[in-house]
């Protein structure tokens, strides 16, 4: 019998790593630990003794199906009620290792073997475990690999199927062919479908192509090396397929060359699509080398990858110079800021940018169209120098020109494109405000009673037609200003308005003079009526008041005349002198009223124009001053004289004033001359009676038809001083003028006209 000593010798020099557990459900203490097992577990016996199993050995908590502690439970708690031994099969423990929270991976064999008392019950347990893990990790290694060789077998055949390849192998010592069956599949037959030796081998090849391709196996096969050709197959239903070939020479283990393995690739449908590529490729470069805009393309790295011939043209630099390089590098960030914000805005927005730079060094505008692309930016640009230059003078021209010139939209806020900076001029409102800040819009400087109004432009722009409007608009200042604007639409191809092009002038000084204007007329016209009231009744009492003056003055003279028939004899001489200065002014008065009823019946009385003949009109005049005439010895020329419309009396009046008048402003010694012409205009005639008297200063030339008006006394020249004045209102009545122009000494010219 062994005594308890023996017992935990023999049990610490067990081989097998174990422990001794106490059968104390559900604790099982860990009474005693063989050295093997410390050694197994890499623990030390105080880390384990005298505590349970399970608060030994735990299950590792972050493995969620971990159930090592729950089947050693199962098989001790077994034991214990059976008293028999048991054995568990193959089973994963995480151990954890000592002084940390790690744990290893082991499998073991366990068994658990009672230590019965002596009434057969299960007093302690011997639980021993082996170590298999190192077995069990190569017999998972070996079936990996096992699976892994058929999974790339089948992968084989799959990559055979899909990438449309073919393996093959010549044996050189009898040459024996072997296809695999993705060499049949590739020449149109279904494996093993034809007998394969060297010859049938040969036979799919093109003709063309079989020299070529017997040459490059024998070259391989005496040099032992590798080849790659490219040859056409002829597949069994007669359609050509390319094929990549690759071979190698194979040498056994004394080196010697014993195979020739190979792969064919059926390449069409590749080449096909190369093919399409390059065509395509070839199309767009030639596409972007023809045009004539520049274009660059960065990568992300923003690295120009292409560069076309206009590029190099436009921008001076050739694609060599560029290809690879960081476009800032080639120009600076800081000189083409516009340049950059709109490629960052394009990429980070992957949006199409348009806008306009200055290339410095180079002098010149380019207008440049920044497009996102998969591979970074594509820039196209086109020199807009001379469209820059243009447009700079034609803003400098019209900038200079008075009024505001503008382009605008036909919308309700007349967002302006372009406006003159005569705006500023105008309104006060410098021009940028509506076209650059757009802080400001048209319309809303347009007078509010005014704007409904102007909105009528649409119906003369849908036709085409010029407008013309004019309104109010309220300046920077408050100033109310009044302006024309005259405008017309631009339109594109199909008719349709694109926007209008006018000019705004400020009238505000023009519609101040028209409502003056107006208002004057009204005056005036007023005051025409009040003349033309006076004048009549003026007439009427010139009429009135000479027609009977003629009465007492007529009885005056008779009375006088009675005195100085009958006191003649009684009177001294001085009282004769006075009766005779009586009589003379008598006579005088007496002319006077006779032409001052002259001068108002001409106004008075309604005539109606005739035909006159003007020949006959001054014959008849010549015929009544025929005594003056002759005693004067004067001659008188009117020849061509025409026949006009016009009131015969006082035509003749008219001409009667001024013959008489040309005959009495003469020196005595003088012999008169006078020349009456005609000069037919359009629509009126002009005459002149010009004479060789003495002719009138020139100050006096307006004077003299102003009635009373005389230069003379009348012991000179008799006269009332109303003849001209007559003459005036005759010429007025015909809506003529009349004047006169002469030299003192050298004779007069009177000059009229008669409305036709
Ligand atoms: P009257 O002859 O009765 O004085 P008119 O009205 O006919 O009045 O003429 C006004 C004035 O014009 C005349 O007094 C005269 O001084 C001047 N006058 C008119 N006709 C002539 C003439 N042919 N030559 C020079 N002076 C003239």
């Amino acid at each position: 019998m062994l005594e308890n000593e023996d017992f935990r010798r023999v049990f610490m020099a067990m081989p097998m790593p174990s422990l001794l557990l106490r059968a104390d459900s559900p604790v099982f203490t860990i009474i005693d630990v063989n050295e093997a097992y410390l050694q197994a577990t890499g623990s030390s016996a105080t880390d384990l003794l005298h505590k349970g199993v399970f608060e030994a050995f735990p299950d590792n908590p972050d493995l969620e199906d971990a159930n090592g502690v729950s089947n050693l439970r199962t098989s001790l708690d077994l034991v214990v009620c059976t008293g028999s031994a048991h054995k568990m099969p193959v089973q994963r423990f995480d151990i954890p290792i000592r002084g940390g929270n790690e744990f290893v991976l082991k499998y073991c064999l366990t068994h658990n073997v009672p230590v019965l008392d002596h009434e057969g019950k299960t007093y302690f347990i011997i639980h021993s475990v082996i170590d298999v893990t190192a077995e069990i990790e190569n017999r998972d290694k070996n079936e990996i690999a096992e699976r892994d060789l058929n999974k790339a077998k089948d992968l084989l055949l799959q990559a055979e199927d899909i990438t449309q390849i073919g393996s093959w192998e010549l044996d050189l010592s009898n040459n024996e062919l072997y296809w695999s069956e993705g060499v049949f599949r590739i020449c149109g037959y279904e494996p093993g479908e034809m007998q394969i030796n060297f010859a049938t081998g040969l036979s799919v090849i093109h003709p063309d192509d079989q020299e070529m391709a017997l040459q490059a196996m024998q070259h391989t096969i005496e040099h032992g090396d590798t080849y790659e050709i490219i040859k056409r197959f002829i597949r069994k239903d007669g359609s050509i397929r390319i094929i990549n070939s690759r071979a190698k020479i194979i040498l056994n283990e004394r080196g010697e060359k014993v195979k020739l393995a190979g792969v064919f690739q059926d390449i069409t449908e590749r080449k096909k699509t190369q093919q399409a590529l390059e065509d395509a490729y070839q199309e767009k470069h030639m596409i972007l080398e023809s045009i004539g805009d520049g274009f660059f393309a960065v990568d992300k790295e923003w690295k120009v990858h292409y560069w076309n011939q206009s590029a190099e043209r436009i921008l001076g630099l050739s694609r060599t110079e560029v290809l690879g390089k960081h476009i800032y590098s080639i120009y600076p960030e800081q000189q083409y800021a516009t340049f950059y914000t709109n490629c960052v805005i394009a990429e980070r927005d992957q949006v199409t940018m348009h806008f306009e730079e200055y290339v410095e060094p180079l002098g010149i505008w380019i207008d440049v169209s920044v497009y996102p692309s998969p591979s970074g930016l594509l820039v196209y640009f086109r020199d807009v120098t001379e469209r820059k230059e243009i447009q700079k003078q034609f803003e400098s021209v019209v900038n200079n020109m008075p009024g505001i010139t503008y382009r605008c939209l036909l919308d309700d806020k007349w967002s302006m494109l372009f406006i003159s900076n005569g705006v500023e001029a105008i309104t006060g409102y410098p021009a940028a405000d509506f076209v650059i800040n757009k802080t400001r819009t048209f319309s809303s400087i347009i007078h509010p009673d005014d704007l409904n109004a102007t909105f009528i432009i649409a119906e003369p722009l849908s036709k085409g037609e010029v407008f013309s409007i004019q309104y109010r608009i309220i300046c920077a200042d408050g100033d109310i200003k009044w302006v024309e604007d005259k405008g017309r639409g631009v339109y594109n191809n199909s008719h349709q308005l694109i926007y209008i092009d006018g000019v705004i002038m400020d009238i505000t000084e023009q519609k101040q003079y028209q409502e003056t204007l107006l208002r004057l007329n009204e005056e005036l016209n007023k005051r025409a009526q009040d003349l033309a009231i006076s004048n009549a009744e003026l007439e009427q009492f010139a009429y009135v008041a000479s027609h009977d003056l003629q009465e007492p003055l007529r009885m005056i003279t008779g009375f006088l005349s009675q005195l100085e028939k009958k006191y003649k004899h009684e009177l001294d001489d001085t009282a004769r002198q006075y009766i005779g200065f009586a009589t003379d002014g008598a006579k005088r008065m007496r002319t006077v009223i006779l032409d001052l009823l002259e001068y108002s019946r001409v106004g008075s009385v309604d005539y109606e124009k005739e035909p006159v003949n003007i020949h006959q009109v001054i014959a008849e005049i010549l015929e009544m001053n025929r005594n003056d005439l002759i005693r004067r010895e004067a001659r008188v020329f009117f020849d061509g004289m025409p026949l006009i419309r016009a009131a015969r009396t006082p035509i003749s009046q008219l001409f009667q004033n001024l013959i008489t008048n040309a005959l009495k402003y003469q020196s005595p010694d003088q012999r008169p001359e006078i020349k009456i012409t005609a000069t037919e205009y359009p629509s009126y005639w002009q005459f002149a009676v010009a004479d060789n008297g003495i002719g009138i200063e020139k100050e006096y030339f307006e004077k003299i038809f102003v009635i009373f008006q005389r230069l003379h006394h009348r012991n000179e020249y008799s006269g009332t001083g109303i003849g001209l004045s007559i003459c005036k209102k005759i010429v007025d009545m015909h809506n003529g003028k009349i004047w006169v122009e002469s030299l003192r000494g050298r004779g007069s010219t009177f000059f009229f006209t008669i409305e036709k």
